[in-house]
């Protein structure tokens, strides 16, 4: 099985439970979710036209549509070819579960890799048994694609964006059928505005919910 890979880069996971665990990013390429706020639009569309090989999708640059179809032995050995230190691998996108990653995330694992999934939870969700599973909700987005039941079921960690208080309220009838009890719900403000974070931040306390604050974008890194 091939996936289209963007780009694969070493960096710190910047956001959620695994926040400042070295991590390996393997961004896939295509999402037609349409969220306005998108940091990574260039991953959208899987044009034909932007085709590469390989080598060129393990360069970090995450500034444009270029893909390469790797399968996952091809990903592990240009992983050890970089000499990458992490051993863990953050599958992202782009929206990473257009694809079955079973094969992916159960080749990685027997490599010796810890697996992460984030996902907007509007696909299926196709994985190893051991991989953390992140969903990041995206409700009212313009592509108006529900977020499937089976996501919600799947995650290990409920990752939402807020703003305003109706990004809580669409988060409490998502979750109102959902098990939450082995589930960590982090609230995530967006755009690291100061009254997303104070609203956040508020509820988390009510909660007992965890802040992800998005601290890459503090810091300036990937
Ligand atoms: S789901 Fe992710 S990649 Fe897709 S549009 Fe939304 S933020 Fe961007």
């Amino acid at each position: 099985m091939k996936y289209p890979v963007n780009e694969v880069f070493e960096t710190i996971q910047g956001e959620g439970v695994y926040t400042g665990v070295p991590a390996i990013f393997v961004r896939l390429q295509g999402c037609p979710v349409g969220c306005s706020w998108c940091d990574t639009k260039h991953t959208w569309d899987l044009l034909e036209t932007n085709r590469v090989e390989p080598e060129l999708v393990i360069q970090v640059d995450g500034t444009i549509g270029r893909w390469s179809h790797l399968t996952s032995d091809q990903l592990i050995h240009r992983l050890k070819q970089k000499a990458f230190t992490a051993s863990h691998i953050v599958i992202t996108g782009g929206e990473p579960c257009m694809h079955d990653l079973t094969v992916i995330t159960e080749t990685l694992n027997k490599a010796g890799y810890s697996t992460q999934i984030e996902t907007s939870g509007t696909f299926t969700v196709l994985c190893s048994d051991e991989t953390w599973v992140t969903v990041s909700p995206k409700l009212k987005m313009k592509a108006g694609m529900a977020v499937l039941p089976q996501a919600l079921y799947r995650a290990n960690e409920i990752k939402h964006p807020v703003a305003t208080q109706t990004h809580i309220e669409d988060l409490d009838a998502l979750l109102t059928n959902i098990d939450v009890a082995n589930k960590t719900i982090c609230l995530q403000p967006i755009s690291q505005k100061k009254r997303a974070t104070e609203l956040a931040m508020r509820v988390c306390i009510e909660r007992n919910w965890r802040l992800s604050i998005q601290t890459h974008k503090y810091l300036e890194i990937d």
